[in-house]
């Protein structure tokens, strides 16, 4: 999804926008120096949709799940940050977020033309080769190793985020104070605007229009990531299958959760707990969420819309829509 983000166009900002990472990415840097810096963070997103590519034949991933049962593999310190979050993540929600859910992907095929639904015993061979506890790693020297042929990592769930997070240290480190970045749902807001207003950053309703958004979130020197159902899917015989698969069946997650929006600091954790959310529901998702000590505002099936109590004064519902605050 693209929120909506309402800016104020300063006379130094600049704006650049890139296809990266199946997905639209765009940058608004305020600031002197604001150029050089969104420069360098293009190439940092140029170098780490290389490194953490689930299709690219050369990225890390692609040479560890090549080598799985095999041997380990080196990889760039960048993949051992984002598996360490996905791993995280994976074991706190007791697999419904599960980094190796790679062979149910790749089953699943949204980026083919013409999708069909998975053979029932390829899924029952899939689900057999999903689990993150045979991944084995290393940090120093930075190696992973996955346990059975067949299997495979898929960042795809916290990819996103992790890039975010890089992106915004390479802004701080060329001194920006005041940026925005989106990544297809990823939002990083630094600072607060150059009129010293709070950012606002617009919420997609998953069963609205495109750029419709139901809600506004204020916020400073924050991610703000959000997953839904609606982002990525096909259409077949009339029902929609969408992109987050439950890894206790096989198939898209049917968990009640619509989209989840969730607000920390960190947004490759973030992005990797919205996912779990998608996966987990209503109550254990928030209860993740908690734990995490983070925020979040989930849309239901029924369409009801739930806010955690710590976002009440940063957010603003749109057209008389009510939040349960929870
Ligand atoms: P996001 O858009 O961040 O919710 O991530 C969705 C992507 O995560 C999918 O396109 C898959 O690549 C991957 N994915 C799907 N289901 C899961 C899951 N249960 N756990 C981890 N990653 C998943
Ligand atoms: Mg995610």
């Amino acid at each position: 999804m693209l929120p909506f983000i309402k800016a104020l166009w300063g006379p130094k900002a600049i704006h650049r926008l890139d296809m990266a990472m199946g997905t639209v990415v765009t940058q608004l840097v305020h600031g002197k120096g604001a150029r050089e810096a969104v420069e360098a963070t293009a190439k940092e997103l140029r170098r780490l949709e290389k490194l953490l590519s689930f299709h690219d034949p050369d990225s890390d991933i692609n040479k560890i799940n090549a080598s799985a049962g095999l041997k380990p593999t080196s990889v760039h310190p960048d993949v051992i940050s984002a598996l360490n979050i996905a791993l995280r993540v994976s074991e706190l929600s007791l697999g419904a977020f599960d980094v190796t859910v790679g062979p149910l992907v790749r089953l699943w095929d949204f980026r083919s033309r013409h999708p069909t639904l998975p053979d029932i015993g390829d899924i029952e061979a899939g689900l057999a080769l999903v689990d993150y506890t045979s991944i084995d790693m290393t940090a120093e020297p930075p190696m992973v190793y996955v346990s059975s042929p067949g299997q495979s990592i898929d960042l795809g769930g916290v990819a996103k985020g992790h890039v975010t997070d890089r992106m915004g240290q390479v802004l701080g480190a060329h001194g920006v104070r005041s940026a925005c970045l989106n990544l297809g749902g990823n939002v990083l807001v630094i600072g607060v605007k150059p009129d010293g207003k709070l950012w606002e950053v617009g919420l997609q309703h998953p069963a609205g229009e495109q750029g419709k958004y139901f809600a506004v979130v204020l916020a400073a020197d924050k991610s703000i990531v959000t997953s839904g159902v609606y982002e990525r899917y096909f259409e077949f015989a009339g029902e929609k299958y969408h992109h987050i698969i439950d890894p206790r069946t096989g198939w898209p997650a049917e968990s009640g959760v619509f989209s989840a929006t969730i607000v920390g600091e960190s947004s490759a954790l973030a992005d990797a707990v919205a996912t779990a959310v998608l996966v987990m529901g209503l109550e254990q998702g928030i209860e993740l969420v908690r734990r995490l000590g983070l925020e979040a505002v989930v849309v239901t099936a029924d369409n009801r819309i739930y806010a955690t109590d710590g976002l009440a004064d940063a957010i603003h519902f749109v057209q008389g829509l009510s939040p349960c605050l929870i």
